[in-house]
């Protein structure tokens, strides 16, 4: 079986294989091949892939006689000529956003599997992209926040006078609200947080972060469909907005996180709450790329708006391409070890399985995946 790992588009710095990964596929007998170059942005030289038993070449050296295809984001699929009839094309393919791409890929023959739909099932915890890339994110968060800060996050007892600690607010207790809260609290921060799901306020306090809660109105009981929330109501909208309003005035730094699976990310922030922040305050709003939670936000910008500054975080994983590359590039051996039959030296794809059910998009030639052709 020979894998090959492309170099991505322009702008994406990731990778979808490591040296480590290599070896480990090379363990299960298969060759890896991998376009030079591909690593490059990631900190990984052509050479430390060679070293690690990979074959570097041009993309239709990599891809001639190829059985699976490795990439972070969804390749044109007329750049993908040259593999075998069949092959598998495992990556973020973002199916709903890209559908043409997908109806490309099947008429190419090509298997595409979607990392982002695996299901939140315990067996498919380590094949999961989106959390390995939002625990990054929800790291560099707070680190872009404190660097947009123009005071520190620890309290400082100096002989000129004590520095007051930074204080931290995170919005939306998912994988990259945990990171945040956990990443805020190291750097000194007094950290507070607040969900729509009740299963995170333990999490919360498990972290010393302090729960701020809607009690008058029921929430999501326990972790939600799935672990995702969903839209809430007017009633509890609204009590929502008036628990912000109350607190916010008193944050230094926001970092919002709300995200509701195929709909807009949920409004947490307006400009009247916003102008009752204090001038120099920040806030990162890492769901930027889904609408924002912040009213103002603006995608991969920073915009100030009464003196306060907004961070539209877009893939901040990216900005950490050497771990995010490593992380990815693990998720993606752990599927394809896990379905890898020794014997025909590939893996192997049961229909009835719940994860290839969930994440296949593609196979002989149609679109088979039920959340598009339902769509
Ligand atoms: P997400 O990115 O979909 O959303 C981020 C957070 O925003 C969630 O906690 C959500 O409840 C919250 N949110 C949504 N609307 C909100 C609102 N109006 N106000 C405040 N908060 C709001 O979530 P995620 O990071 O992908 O994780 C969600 C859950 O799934 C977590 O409990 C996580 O542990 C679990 N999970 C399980 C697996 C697995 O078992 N394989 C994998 C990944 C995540």
């Amino acid at each position: 079986m020979k894998i090959a790992m492309l170099k991505e588009a322009a702008g994406e710095t990731r990778c979808a294989a490591i040296p480590e990964t290599v070896r480990k596929f090379a363990a299960l007998g298969a060759e890896v091949a991998i376009e030079r170059g591909a690593g490059t942005d990631a900190s990984i030289p052509d050479a430390e892939f060679e070293a690690a038993g990979a074959s570097l070449g041009s993309r239709a050296d990599v891809l001639k006689g190829a059985g699976i295809i490795l990439a972070i984001n969804g390749p044109d699929a007329a750049s993908l000529k040259g593999a075998e009839s069949g092959a598998l094309l495992v990556g973020g393919l973002d199916p709903l956003r890209q559908r043409q791409a997908v109806d490309a890929y099947a008429k190419a023959g090509l298997e595409a599997l979607a990392m982002e739909w695996m299901p939140r099932i315990t067996r498919a915890q380590s094949m999961d992209i989106l959390s390995s890339q939002s625990n990054l994110g929800g790291y560099k968060a707070v680190v872009d926040g404190a660097a947009a800060y123009g005071r520190a996050f620890p309290m400082m007892m100096t002989a000129a006078g004590t520095v007051s600690p930074a204080k931290v607010f995170v919005m939306g207790v998912g994988v990259a609200g945990l990171q945040a809260i956990a990443t805020a609290k190291r750097l000194g921060a007094q950290v507070s947080a607040t969900d729509v799901r009740s299963a995170t306020k333990e999490q919360i306090q498990s972290l010393g972060a302090k729960p701020i809660f809607v009690e008058n109105v029921a929430g999501i009981e326990g972790e939600g469909a799935g672990g995702y929330a969903t839209e809430m109501s007017e009633e509890y909208q609204k009590a929502q907005a008036e628990l912000v309003s109350s607190h916010i005035a008193k944050q230094d730094i926001v970092i919002t996180t709300a995200l509701i699976p195929g709909r807009p990310a949920p409004r947490l922030i307006s400009d009247a709450q916003l102008a009752t922040m204090r001038p120099g305050s920040v806030i990162v709003d890492l769901a930027a790329e889904a609408g924002g939670n912040v009213e103002g936000t603006l995608s991969g910008e920073r915009v100030v708006k009464h003196g306060v500054t907004i961070i539209g975080a877009s893939n901040l994983a990216r900005s950490l391409a050497a771990d995010a590359s490593a992380l990815f590039a693990r998720n993606l051996y752990n599927f394809l070890s896990a379905f890898w039959d020794k014997e025909q030296g590939r893996p192997l794809l049961p229909d009835d399985d719940e994860i290839v059910k969930a994440i296949r998009l593609t196979k002989d030639g149609k679109v088979v995946s039920e959340r598009l052709t339902a769509a």
